[in-house]
């Protein structure tokens, strides 16, 4: 099928493997998506298909290379230099802005002295449980002033690349997630089915049992869901394999998350790959290290790549999102890396920076006076 061969190509580019597609080659999601000459074509997944042709011609043109080996990470010393150097800080969230529900120490007087620097300051989470809304009344409840425009949570992805593909009106989403896709989705106005009311139902399996499942779903979402079930799994895998042209897209295939502080546990790439063994198809990564995020707020905001530094805790997810964009990246210690970790002879990716936290943007200045 035309967009499996789509799904794995964008996958490529958003694995932690060492080959990349060329960013030069990279498809531009918002410019390229062929527009539907005749509206009676809008009954069927045609924008899709055609869009998935013309990515595959240009897949097969894209020349891969492979990413030579980064020097390592130095350590922060003149965060002047790195500030001066860009216009755009891009934060991740947990392990950066907050821990849990406790925001990390100097976060607001950091935020404070980069706006008053005329920096553009954007907050980008893989977390898909909450929408852009609910993001906004978190950083509220914190104590900090940031607007829903500058929130960038995998849920908004996900309705974002639908809405760019011109996802047919007639067509629904299954949803294998939490109230935070389901919110984004409706905001799009994109239709859609299943989310947390399926965290309840089960299969009773009996001779000759077959489930129905809706053939008009184009498309099945699969984020951090707290109430996976077989029932979710079996749902999505019918629409996936049956409904012609049914895209696989995933809010993020993270392998943990910190859902609390005693552990780690189950993250999204968990569900996503359920539903990926039992389809046999990769899914069509939105969230973090894929670009997709960092291309919609270059279009977006018209921002330069090179003017964007990637700040994040997370090796494989945030600071593979800043390379993979053409970014520069710094990664902060407050969160799940240590200095031990980044410091591994086994790890690969290498971070253009590090400090402890976001403060040190503060702290490094007075002790340089
Ligand atoms: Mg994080």
């Amino acid at each position: 099928m035309l967009t499996t061969k789509l799904s794995a190509a964008v996958a490529v580019s958003s694995s932690s493997s060492t080959l990349f597609l060329n960013p030069q080659n990279r498809f531009n999601f918002s410019k390229r998506i062929p527009s539907v000459a005749n509206p009676s074509l809008c009954n069927s997944l045609r924008p899709i298909v055609e869009w998935s042709l013309s990515k595959r011609k240009m897949d097969a043109s894209a020349s891969l290379r492979a990413v030579s080996p980064r020097a390592s990470a130095e350590q922060l010393k003149d965060p002047d230099q790195l500030i001066d150097s860009v216009e755009t800080f891009i934060f991740d969230c947990d392990g950066v802005i907050w821990k849990g529900d406790k925001l990390i120490d100097g976060v607001p007087e950091t935020l404070d002295m980069l706006r008053s620097k005329g920096k553009r300051l954007v907050f980008v989470t893989n977390n898909s449980t909450k929408s852009r809304k609910q993001y906004g009344k978190k950083f509220e409840t914190l104590g900090l002033s940031v607007s829903e425009e500058e929130i960038f949570a995998s849920s908004f992805a996900a309705a974002a690349y639908l809405k760019s593909i011109d996802f047919p009106k007639d067509k629904k989403v299954y949803v294998v997630g939490e109230d935070g896709i389901l919110k984004e989705l409706e905001l799009a106005g994109i239709q859609y089915l299943g989310g947390p009311e399926d965290g309840e139902k089960k299969i009773e399996l009996k001779p000759g049992f077959m489930m129905e499942h809706d053939e008009n779903v184009g498309a099945v979402v699969v984020g951090f869901d707290r109430y996976f079930n077989y029932y979710k799994i079996q749902y999505a895998t019918l629409c996936i394999r049956e409904n012609p042209g049914c895209l696989f897209i995933a809010t993020n295939r993270d392998a943990v998350t910190h859902l609390t502080d005693a552990q780690e546990w189950a993250g999204g790439g968990s569900m996503v790959g359920a539903v990926r063994g039992s389809t046999q198809r990769e899914p069509l990564v939105v969230g973090k290290p894929s670009t997709f995020m960092m291309d919609y707020l270059a279009n977006k905001f018209g921002i330069s790549k090179s003017q964007i530094c990637m700040v994040g805790d997370r090796l494989d997810t945030d600071i593979l999102f800043g390379q993979n964009g053409g970014c520069k990246t710094l990664l902060v210690l407050s969160g799940v890396t240590s200095l031990s970790m980044l410091q591994n002879p086994d790890n690969t990716i290498q971070p253009d920076f590090y400090t402890n936290k976001i403060s040190d943007f503060l702290s490094l200045k007075t002790a340089a006076v």
